[in-house]
Formats: C-alpha cells, structure tokens, sequence
C-alpha cells in the first residue's frame, strides 16, 4: 500500500503498516521521536494499522499538537498513580486543556486530599514515568465496557459509556492501558509513559460531576505538563509571576480600585487609580483629536424602542438592564452605536460630509453572571473607548488603515506585541454576498496594504460584518485581545441611514466600528499585569516621591513639591519623621519611578538628588529643581517607555 507524506512524497509500505513502521521507513531517528501519527488530519495512535492511500505526517515533540498529547497522557499517569494511593477511589474524565490537564476523583469519604499529597502522587506518577509503560488499546463491546467497569464499582465510566450508546449509538468503546491502568477513553496516546519529559501538578479543587451542581461534588487534580524540564521551568516561573502581577492584589496594594457587594462588577476608582485613568484619558483624547474624531456625549437609558430597532432586544436583552421611568419601558445601553446613529440622524448627510467619525468614552453596562466577574479583565459596568465612523463603501479601505496605524501608535507606546486576525462571513449573517465579497476584500487590501501579516478566521465574522481584531502579547507572553475594528452595514440599514451622494441620489453609509484598549478598565488591569505595578513616569499615580532627610527639610520638600505641581506632574511629600533609609524602602514599594531625597546640601543649593527606581547601586544625580521640571516633563510628554533608557 502507499501512503503520502507532507511534502508529497509517495511512500510504499507492506500491507498493514501502522504509523510506527512509516515512521520507521522515513528513518530511525523519526521512529525514536515519534509520538503519534496525523491520518488525513485525524491524530492516531502509531501502533494502528494505517489505511492505504492515506495523507500521512509524523508527529514528534516539535509538532503543536505533541503538548496536548503528552499531558493527556500525563492525565492517565496521574490517575494511575491516584487508585494506586487511594484505593477504592472513583475515576471519572481526565482531558487535556489549555495548559496543562486535569483529572476528576470521587475519593473514599475518610480520604481527605488536599496539595498537601501532591508531592507523594508525583513521586508515583514518576515511578510510571520511568518504567515508561506502553500504551495499549484495545476495542471492545460496550457490553463487554460495561460489565468491566460494573465489577469494578467505576460508576462514573458506567454512565459515560451508557451515554455514548444512548447519544452516539456506540457498539464498541475503546479503552487504554498503561501499566496497571485502564481507561475509558478515545485516545489518541503516545507510544508509552516515557515520552512523558516532565510534569507537575498545579492545584485541587472541587468540580461537580458534568457541571452540573445537583450531582455528585468531585475532587479534581490539575497538572501541567512539558516536552522538557526547561519549558516546565519557564512554564511554572510564568504563573508565578502571573501571581505576583495579579491586578487586583496590586490593585489594593498600590490603592488604585476596589470592589464590593453594594455594586459587584464595578470598580469604586481610589485617587491613584483615578491618575492612571485619566493619564490614559489623556492619550485618548489628544489622538482622537488628531486624528479627525469628533468627541460626542450620549445618555445611558435610551427607550427601549431603540434596542428593538437595534436587534439588541432580540439578540441581548438578557445582557441588558432595564427600568421604569414614568411607566416609559427604558433600557441602559450594552453598546453606544444606537447612540451615535441619532446624532448622525440629527441631520440630513452629503458625501462632502463623509467620514463622520465620533468618538465617546461610552459607559455601558452588561451583565455578566457573577460567577464570570473577575476584578477589572470582567465588569459589569464597562467604559468603551468607543468610536463610530460612518463613509461610504469606497472609503473603508482608507478608514481601516487609519484605525489599524492608530491601533499600532497607541500599542507601540506600552510596547505590546500585535497579531492581527482577520475574520470573514458566518453563515448567518445580513446582507448580500457581492456587500460581503467587497467588504472583506476592503479589509483584506487594508491589511495587504499596510505590510500585515495576519491569521485568517473564515466564518468568524460578526453576522453584521467582517472584522479585524487586534490581538496582544504582554511582557508575560500571555496574549489578550485589546482592539477590533469591525464593518456593519446592518445597523445603517435597520435604522435607515442615508447621504445624499453626488449624483444627487439617496445612498446608505457603512458603519464601522472601532475600540482600541477595549474598554478603561479591562485596559488598566492589562497594564497592571504587563508593568507588574511599575508603570512608566506618564501613568504612575505618584511619579515622584520626595524624601526629606529629617524634619527641617519638609518646607524645601512642599517648595520641590509645588513647582511640580505647577509643572503638571504628580509629586507626593514623604514628611513622617521616619529614617531616610526605611523612607526609600517604602518607596520603592510603592513603585513611584523616582525618589528626590532633600537636605541641607540640596536645600542650600536649590537641588535635588535623583534616583530612580531599582538603581541602588548607581549614584544619585543633583539636578536643581528647573532641571528637573524639564527632564521630569519631557519624559512624559515623549509617554517614554520604561525599557527605551
Ligand atoms: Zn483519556
Ligand atoms: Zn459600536
């Protein structure tokens, strides 16, 4: 038979062959690397039969897809290693995820499990590990699974397969052994145990069965693991990290935010977080400005007549809130286009007036489930650095250019890194095929045009229209989506928007629309993490802290303070009578970006001595006040970044 690999070459192979001979005829280092086999597409085990005819490729620990494999199989291991130490316990389904993977426990009543065993499972999965047990699979009736796993008191495994019967008509189930192991499961596997290069497990905690909270509560166990020791390390140094980040940790720490039950999802903004906001607020309404956006003002509760027009009715009413007002049914905006539109409808539109493009810092409300809430990345109560254009169809190409060069100028500032996915037509969707074929054609000469690379999402559009959306890596690598710039040619239409063109006829404008950090909150919690709490001179709360070296010196220190202030900058006096010494420590903590320690010497001279955050090695420079003002001003002015020196 043959079989053809990936960069088309014909390979024969004897009648029978599975994935680990082909791997073997390519060559043995191959074979040794191998961990499973791609099947017209489908991952299979190496040791089944392959089919002939079939597109073949070999996967090893350099392919994407040898991750979840490995921690699959990791799965296994650890729920070996588990009935092992516990015996009598209940296994339920172990998959891989994002990751890492996890496995489900129903553990004896008396059994009382807690991380605290973590190292004493790991030593047992190591221990399997080692002994680098093949994995087997074996094909059996589902009477034949059944009975198995009834003698075997594994309920779980019992309803599963009864499912699979009643759900998909199954007759036979697959199941995998390793070493002293079996399991109910599709597979695939790698060859055996040993491919396994390193692994640990991350935490516990309670899951009900299939999600759903009138059934059984389980324990599940989650783990990640790695191709080597090196990607765990970088792996387990990264969550770390991630922890100490956390925003709202730093949140409170820094006293920017907080939140409480009187309003869930919506944060009370302290003073210092209030700086960073308007700090952003700034950046935002300076290049709006430049950049030809016309700032508007639009009400929250608009009638509810207005979300039925906008389909948000239809499609969002349960994300919305709604009130009474003088028996007037009103709805409190989840998105500001229906809002802008009636300032665009206020009066009759030419061609000489297109593109109109308003900008608003948009409060919306949505409503999350509480249980989705999560500090300043998920709220209920969200601000939009929104903006609307309006134009004609020939003008998309252009207006989609300036979105993404402006994207591009506000995500070079916090050095984030882009990547850019385009997303085209779903199958269901408004409007007619020749709109949507110049529609993502304009975006796609848009991208084509400014040099992009890009990923493309076919199906991926909104039902309204394609989209670009703007993703970002932060300095953790972790990658967020910030910014989307989005066609509609369904909201012109539901609620008839109309120019007046040169030919003197009527003629709908498109919409698009477009956010940059998504919304101010969402985009300060980012921040928060990708800085770790040291922002940069132009966003922190206080940008200099300023250390008299005993009591004297606070009068000098309020005149340092003051010419600041008047400069626009944001200095905060340190006047406890506390030791210079443990004043620097506390400032260092409080991460300001520069310390002014002022004495007799500093006074006498009309001078500050300069240090800047995590530079206690170097010696402090002496400015006097005006040039400090002067270096102080143009670094923020420049919005200079913390790694450009
Ligand atoms: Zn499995
Ligand atoms: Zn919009």
């Amino acid at each position: 038979m043959k079989v053809t690999l990936p960069d088309g070459t014909e390979l024969q192979l004897e009648e029978g062959a599975t994935g680990g001979d082909a791997a073997l005829a390519i060559g043995e280092g191959l074979a040794r690397a191998a961990l499973a086999v791609s099947v017209n597409g489908e991952l299979r085990d190496l040791a089944r039969p392959l089919p002939d005819g079939a597109q073949l490729s070999i996967i090893t620990g350099k392919s994407p897809e040898a991750l979840e494999l490995i921690r699959h199989d990791t799965a296994h291991v650890l729920a070996a290693a588990v009935m092992e130490l516990w015996p009598g316990v209940k296994i339920s389904i172990g998959p891989a995820i994002e990751n890492g993977f996890y496995y489900d426990f129903d553990f004896p009543e008396d059994a009382e499990v807690s991380d605290a065993d973590f190292e004493r499972i790991e030593t047992k999965m190591r221990e399997h590990v080692k002994a680098k047990e093949s994995f087997t699979r074996q094909d059996i009736s589902v009477q034949e699974a059944i009975e198995k796993f009834k003698t075997e008191n594994q309920d779980y495994k019992v309803e599963l397969i009864e499912d699979l019967i009643t759900n998909e008509g199954a007759e036979t189930v697959s199941l995998y052994t390793n070493g002293p192991f079996t399991d109910l499961c599709r597979g695939p596997h790698a060859t055996d145990t040993g491919k396994i290069k390193a692994f640990k497990l991350t935490s516990i905690a309670g899951a009900y069965w299939r999600g759903d909270a009138k059934r059984q509560m389980l324990t599940r166990i989650y783990g990640t693991a790695f191709l080597s020791k090196e990607d765990l390390a970088e792996h387990l140094h990264m969550i770390e990290e991630a922890k100490k980040r956390d925003h709202r940790r730093l949140g409170k720490q820094l006293d920017l935010f907080h939140f409480s039950e009187i309003s869930p999802g919506s944060p009370f903004w302290h003073p210092n977080g209030m700086k960073i906001w308007n700090s952003l607020h700034e950046l935002w309404t300076e290049q709006n400005a430049r950049r030809g956006y016309n700032r508007v003002k639009t009400p929250i509760l608009l009638d509810v007549d207005l979300w039925k027009i906008s389909g948000h009715w239809d499609k969002y009413r349960d994300n919305m809130y709604f009130t009474d007002i003088e028996d007037r049914p009103m709805g409190i905006k989840p998105m500001n286009c229906p809002a802008h539109i009636q300032i665009y409808k206020s009066e009759r539109r030419s061609y000489r007036d297109l593109p109109i493009r308003y900008s608003e810092d948009g409060l919306v409300h949505r409503h999350e489930p509480s249980g989705t809430l999560h500090g300043l990345m998920r709220v209920r109560h969200i601000t939009q650095d929104d903006a609307h254009i309006f134009c004609t169809e020939e003008q998309i190409q252009d207006e989609v250019i300036q979105c993404l060069r402006f994207g591009f100028y506000i995500y070079e500032i916090f050095g984030f890194e882009p990547k850019l996915e385009l997303s085209t037509r779903p199958e269901q969707r408004v409007g007619d095929d020749a709109t949507w074929d110049r529609a993502e054609a304009a975006l796609e000469n848009a991208l084509q045009a400014e040099g992009l690379e890009y990923e493309l999402n076919p199906g991926d559009g909104a039902f309204y229209g394609p989209k670009i959306d703007l993703h970002m890596k932060d300095s953790l690598g972790r990658s967020w989506q910030l910014g989307t710039v989005q066609l509609d040619f369904s909201m012109p239409e539901r609620f008839e928007l109309a120019y007046t063109g040169d030919d003197n006829d009527e003629h709908r404008p498109v919409m698009i629309h477009r956010a940059l950090f998504g919304s101010f909150e969402r985009f300060i919690g980012i921040l928060i993490e990708h800085y770790g709490g040291e922002f940069p001179l132009w966003l922190a709360p206080v940008q200099a802290k300023i250390i008299p070296v005993s009591d004297l010196f606070n009068d000098y220190a309020d005149q340092v303070a003051q010419t600041l202030v008047d400069a626009g900058l944001r200095p905060d006096v340190d006047a406890r009578t506390e030791s210079v010494g443990k004043k620097i420590r506390e400032a260092e903590l409080s991460k300001a970006p520069v310390m002014l320690v002022v004495g007799a010497e500093e006074r006498d001279a009309g001078t500050v001595s300069v240090r800047r955050r995590h530079n206690a090695g170097d010696d402090d420079a002496k400015l006097t006040i005006g040039e400090l003002v002067d270096v102080l001003s143009a670094e923020v002015a420049e919005r200079r970044r913390p790694d450009a020196g």
